[in-house]
């Protein structure tokens, strides 16, 4: 891969961290401890007096964000894992046959992991 590309790409990746972490600390904080890691704030809809009703309504809310919070850390994972194949030298290779993942998949997904033979063959097995 040329490094116009790489460099295109990287790009790429580089805003999405910055929109995933953007995104997790509207409801999230940043964990001190772990990088990368962050925490859902319980919601707080109204004081404590309130209703079970609202409790309930409370947790279902709380439940929903950890989901959401969890699909946004994965990715988030992903794309740090990518800029750092690009810092080292690494990056756009499969990691299931090690051969170079085709362009247009990376144009789509820079983060993409396998190439879209071990993809799909991964996605038949489920
Ligand atoms: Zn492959």
């Amino acid at each position: 891969m040329d490094k116009k590309t790489i460099s295109e790409l990287k790009k790429k990746l580089e805003e999405e961290q910055a929109l995933l972490k953007k995104d997790l600390l509207k409801f999230a904080d940043k964990d001190k401890k772990i990088p990368d890691d962050y925490d859902t704030r319980f919601p707080n809809f109204g004081d404590r007096s309130s209703s079970p009703d609202e409790n309930a309504n409370e947790t279902e809310a709380y439940e929903k964000l950890l989901a959401i919070e969890y699909a946004l850390e994965l990715r988030l994972k992903d794309v740090n894992s990518s800029l750092k194949k690009i810092k080292e030298n690494n990056y756009g290779n499969c990691e299931i046959c090690k051969k170079e993942i085709e362009l247009k998949r990376l144009n789509a997904n820079p983060a993409a992991k396998t190439c879209l033979i071990c993809n799909s063959k991964k996605q038949s097995k489920k």
